[in-house]
């Protein structure tokens, strides 16, 4: 069987904690890491994938476990004879590992435990220095001193951060993320990753009567990325992604697509005000 690199389901390897997909923006085996297995979340993003999706934080991890899980994970997904039944040519490599889960992964108390536990299977496998590390986070709570220090872990790892940024000002961020803390604090959670580790701005974009992103939130948008660039952070650039998967939220059917030709003048115009890097998926 060949994964298809649109299944992201997160039980694909059956296990608690570890899942695999290919992942086509890597070009390789993406490993997963879910911290939340009881699919919770301190947001409701009205785009969001998970089934099920409950508020809260993810449950005390079974860190032991969570670290057999992926040490079996890698050793199978690293097998020659594996990869060549499993991916397809060109992503026939172990990409990355990615702590990203059915909710808010910073949410995890054992957050800091879980990252020694993937340092040290990462290098078991004889990965070390060829695999990538990402956190995937809201950043709602980047700026507790756990997650801190965390932060700083995963950037002598040589991992990366991406954070969440779908909005330019706190109606967006209430209606698009049910986040009611505001605008100014999401600036600052970026912060908290971009002084720490080096942090993609990780935006969703799509049309809900009009594009979630426009107007005056656009441009406060803009400004607080390049605000964050020059103020010499590790801030690397933007992924904007459209709606590529159908939402399990009750706003599913209100939400449509934006066309690839929209999504790439948007990443334009983002690239020429903030003068990052941006990457578009349609
Ligand atoms: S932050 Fe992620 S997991 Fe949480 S509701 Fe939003 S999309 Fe879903």
């Amino acid at each position: 069987m060949t994964l298809d690199t649109r299944d992201h389901d997160r039980g694909s390897a059956g296990l608690e904690y570890i899942y695999y997909v290919v992942s086509r923006r890597a070009r390789g085996v993406s490993v997963g890491v879910n911290l939340n297995p009881n699919n919770a979340c301190n947001w409701r993003c009205v785009y969001c994938q998970v089934p099920g999706l409950s508020a809260g934080r993810a449950p005390a991890i079974d860190v032991p476990r969570l670290e057999r899980e992926l040490a079996e994970v890698l050793e199978r997904v690293s097998t020659p004879s594996w990869l060549e039944a499993h991916a397809p040519e060109g992503a026939r490599r172990v990409a990355d590992i990615a702590i990203a889960g059915n909710g808010e992964p910073t949410s995890a108390r054992e957050l800091g435990e879980v990252l020694e536990a993937i340092a040290r299977q990462r290098y078991a496998a004889g990965l070390a220095t060829t695999c990538g590390l990402t956190l995937i986070t809201n950043g709602s709570l980047a700026h507790q001193a756990p997650v801190q220090r965390a932060l700083e872990r995963l950037a002598e790892l040589g991992g990366e951060v991406w954070c969440k940024l779908d909005a330019g000002d706190d109606a967006g961020l209430a209606r698009i993320n049910s986040s009611a803390t505001g605008f100014a604090r999401a600036r600052r959670a970026l912060e908290h990753c971009a002084s720490r580790c080096p942090t993609w701005v990780q935006t969703l974009v799509f049309d809900w009567n009009g594009p979630t992103l426009a107007g005056p939130a656009l441009e406060q948008y803009c400004a607080a990325l390049r605000e964050v660039h020059e103020a010499r952070t590790q801030l690397r650039g933007v992924l904007l992604y459209g709606l590529a998967r159908p939402s399990h939220q009750p706003e599913a059917a209100q939400l449509r697509a934006l066309s690839e030709h929209e999504l790439q003048a948007l990443g334009a115009e983002i690239a020429r005000a903030t003068g990052l890097e941006v990457r578009v998926s349609a």
